[in-house]
């Protein structure tokens, strides 16, 4: 037999292994100072209330012959009425109109980023923006793929627009963006759009920080933008949108207008479902259906707002110190341009030492994020406040 060799070919991710290894060593020598993380990328705050009971409410369901269920609903691929009905009343207040049979309930958007794969084949071009959430590039070495970057830096400030002498056939976007906090115009995607429906290519769209948009001129969905039903699957997550990190929700649309190679895309992703995968748990189907309704909405948006509170204290700071960055205003993600040329990692060991900050290193999520640093707001307000209090003393002097 033969294994798999282009899992040979991944690159250890030694990234958050060394930034923790780093943090402790540091810990471990100094017991008496307070390091403060502003590297957390997973959320902090509980679930919503409104999320909690429906889930307590299903969990009741179970214990009774009349209301138990065992595997979900064939004809929508295991997704419940009740989760389906709630994300098509989302979609419509964000001006999209989509059917349920579009929409594919899942374990999360990293499952999928990679899943969706299977639906293509392994002689496809793929375009990933540099830098970029790992995981997209990861999954593409494993199949073999040929890869391509659309590189992004201070330059276009981290938002890199179509080339047409670029050659592609799938194209990830993430917007937000996952490490940049860089966020497109829908006239931007316009132009993405367009870019792939020339080239008969799909564009894989993760859509995961979306509830952090606050601007009307920003895509929360690629299907505001015309045309998007025609070559985007979107890949949506309550993970950061309502803190389902460890509950395990998302979904992903697949329009049922997209059609490559003679085949519905939709089709070939219902069959793939079908065949490899057995549905979300009803108990977490539930909780994910209380998000999107009003009492639901309120009480993540004042977590989302939490968050962004941090965000501002963060992007305040670098505003004071006048140093560049994306993100922070529409993302928990700030991304700051290393003082004095400094590359990633000495800015980590500068600001661990002097200032007993951790963020993480831009450049362990692609060549460009050389000379760059990651910052997130997913702390408390306290340990914001007080990490950006000492980088504005170290920085500021
Ligand atoms: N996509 C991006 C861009 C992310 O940053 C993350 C998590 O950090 C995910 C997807 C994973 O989402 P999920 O928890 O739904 O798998």
């Amino acid at each position: 037999m033969r294994i798999n060799e282009n899992f040979l070919k991944l690159k250890e991710s030694y990234l958050f292994a060394t930034v923790g290894k780093k943090t402790a060593e540091y810990r471990a020598a100094h017991p008496e100072k307070k390091v403060i993380r502003l590297s957390i990328g997973d959320v902090t705050l509980p679930l919503a209330p409104a999320v909690i009971a429906a889930m307590h409410r299903a969990v009741d369901d179970m214990a009774k012959k009349e209301t138990f269920k065992g595997y979900g609903p064939d004809a929508t691929c295991y997704g419940y009425d009740a989760l389906l009905d709630s994300i098509l009343s989302s979609y419509a207040r964000k001006g999209v109109a989509l059917e349920k049979g579009d929409i594919f309930i899942s374990d999360g958007a990293k499952s999928d980023c990679g899943n969706i794969l299977d639906i293509f084949s392994a002689e496809n071009t793929v375009l990933i923006p540099d830098p970029v959430y790992p995981a997209y590039f990861d999954v593409n070495v494993m199949a073999g793929r040929n890869i391509v970057f659309a590189e992004a830096s201070e330059k276009n400030a981290f938002l890199p627009m179509p080339d047409d002498t670029v050659k592609a056939d799938i194209i990830y976007i993430c917007s937000p963006n996952n490490p940049t906090g860089a966020a497109y115009t829908k006239a931007q995607l316009k132009a993405w759009v367009d870019y792939a429906n020339r080239q008969g290519a799909v564009i894989l769209y993760d859509a995961a920080y979306e509830y952090f948009v606050n601007d009307p001129a920003l895509a929360r969905s690629i299907y505001q933008v015309e045309g998007a039903k025609e070559c985007a699957i979107e890949l949506c997550s309550y993970s950061k949108t309502a803190g389902f990190t460890g509950v395990r929700c998302g979904y992903t649309v697949v329009p049922k207008e997209l059609i490559r190679g003679g085949a519905s895309l939709n089709r070939l992703w219902a069959r793939r479902q079908s065949t490899k995968f057995n549905g979300t748990s009803y108990i977490t189907q539930m909780g994910a259906a209380a998000v999107f309704t009003e009492e639901g909405e309120k009480q993540i948006s004042a977590n989302i707002g939490y968050y962004r509170n941090n965000a501002k204290i963060i992007t305040d700071c670098l505003d004071r110190l006048g140093i560049f960055y994306t993100g922070g205003k529409h993302s928990p993600y700030v991304w700051m341009k290393c003082p004095g040329n400094m590359t990633s990692w000495e800015f980590f060991d500068y600001l661990l030492e002097n200032a007993n900050v951790v963020g993480t290193p831009g450049s362990g999520f692609g060549k460009n994020g050389e000379g760059f640093f990651r910052l997130t707001a997913f702390g408390t307000e306290e340990d914001t406040r007080e990490a950006c209090a000492r980088i504005q003393a170290l920085l500021g002097k």
